[in-house]
């Protein structure tokens, strides 16, 4: 509204801003960026931004190119490592057609459409907090750790700890708000954890905050990386992500009279996600090598499930404290940081609501360590497993009604080309592995 122009505008002078960056993202959850100067700014808050969506990944094809970037003025912020003099700024845009309707294959918009359905369920706001860890490593061509500490390690005299404190002033001043930061299990992985927000804010947040990570990482001559499984032997990076349904300020998650403290709404969304957790993973695991985090041994979930305590189940629900009805909620355990946060949240909370809609039970919780069952224990407990590749992934979406909804019709076969072209590029390979183990016998 022109309240909202007025004030972005006058943000900018007081701020001697001079470049504006527009941020979108693509449909795999790259942040786009083009910067436009400030005498540009007015007309762009009024009429958006032309810019060629063509050569943007998965999204139209050259005959019907033209897009418009409409900047979303409540997300105006200054770089905090900008210039005092032409300032550097950012605004996040919706990607919409040159007749002004949302774009299709903007994840910004599959997003809302799945917050739409909540709202028209009787849910105001859909809460995640997603936990993010990350490696920093020597550069980019390498592994080479900064540090040897593990989970909860004070390393007072490496880089990291100085890289980490610079990172959440950084966050801050961006106005989001940090939780709490700490080294992780893995040599030179860390975690910064992000107060709960709703889910559109919170997505924003995320990007922001990959960004953040990354400069920070750069100004100081290191790499940091949020690919899943950088590391054989150690673990991987998640994306753990807490999630509540909440009715004006009540936690429509809470039943104070439950043996668990969860109502019957959080028990069909948390078996919704249960059930439909193996056609969603090509969304929260969306990279050949998500795959190779998601095994057993490095509290990466493996089996689909859900328990109290343990961390090997898909879906831990943290204990209840009384007073605390506000923050109780659900911790879904299997995304991992590179996948695109937009349809993310958008898959997780269509699949919660399909769980609600249709009444789903939630099977009898699973608190024994699920990596040490066998094969044979687990089947006949009929625990499933996540899918082991790149590949049954694709073939899960494949057969995936929900996910079509979720997505809409071009997101999900954009998406699925764009996987099934990775996933025949890496199967292709002939690996060292390969060679190492058959080549003397065979
Ligand atoms: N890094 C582990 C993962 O891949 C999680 C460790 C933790 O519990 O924070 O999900
Ligand atoms: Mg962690
Ligand atoms: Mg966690």
């Amino acid at each position: 509204d022109a309240q909202a122009k007025q004030q972005v505008l006058q943000q900018a002078k007081a701020a001697d801003v001079k470049f504006i960056r527009m941020w979108f993202t693509d449909i795999l959850g790259t942040l786009k960026s083009f910067a436009l100067t400030v005498e540009e700014l007015e007309d762009a808050l009024d009429g958006g931004l032309g810019f060629d969506g063509s050569s943007i990944t998965g999204y139209n094809d050259i005959e019907e190119s033209d897009m418009i970037a409409m900047p979303d003025p409540s997300t105006f912020q200054v770089f905090p490592w900008s210039p005092k003099e032409n300032a550097v700024a950012r605004m996040f845009c919706d990607v919409q057609t040159p007749d002004g309707d949302p774009y299709v294959g903007d994840p910004r918009h599959v997003l809302r459409r799945a917050l739409e359905r909540a709202t028209e369920m009787g849910f105001d706001n859909f809460f995640v907090g997603p936990e993010l860890e990350f490696f920093y490593f020597k550069d980019s061509n390498g592994t080479e750790p900064l540090d040897y500490g593990g989970y909860f390690d004070l390393t007072t005299l490496d880089a990291a700890t100085s890289l980490r404190r610079e990172t959440v002033l950084a966050l801050q001043q961006f106005g989001i708000h940090v939780e709490y930061s700490h080294h992780e299990v893995a040599h030179s992985q860390h975690e910064i954890d992000l107060r709960f927000d709703d889910a559109m804010t919170m997505a924003d947040k995320v990007m922001t905050y990959k960004t953040v990570v990354k400069e920070i990482a750069t100004r100081h001559g290191v790499y940091a990386t949020f690919m899943p499984k950088p590391l054989q032997n150690q673990n991987g990076s998640g994306m753990h992500t807490h999630q509540s349904l909440f009715q004006g300020d009540k936690n429509a998650f809470f039943d104070g009279d439950d043996q668990y403290f969860l109502s019957d709404t959080a028990k069909s969304f948390i078996a919704g996600q249960l059930r439909h957790a193996r056609e969603l993973s090509i969304i929260f695991a969306q990279n050949v090598n998500s795959y190779k985090r998601l095994v057993p041994g490095y509290e990466a979930p493996v089996y689909i499930a859900w328990s109290r305590k343990n961390r090997s189940a898909l879906v831990r629900v943290p204990g209840f404290h009384p007073g605390q009805e506000k923050s109780t909620r659900m911790e879904l355990r299997c995304p991992d940081p590179s996948a695109n946060i937009y349809l993310t949240m958008a898959a997780l909370l269509h699949a919660g609501l399909e769980g609600i809609e249709k009444g789903y039970e939630l099977p009898e919780p699973m608190e024994r360590n699920l990596y040490n069952l066998t094969h044979e224990e687990r089947e006949k407990m009929g625990i499933e497993s996540l899918p082991g590749s790149l590949g049954e992934a694709i073939e899960e979406a494949e057969k995936s009604e929900l996910l079509y909804k979720a997505l809409g019709e071009h997101v999900y076969n954009r998406l699925l080309n764009v996987k099934r072209e990775e996933w025949d590029e890496y199967r292709m390979q002939v690996t060292p592995y390969e060679l190492e183990k058959y080549l003397p016998i065979l």
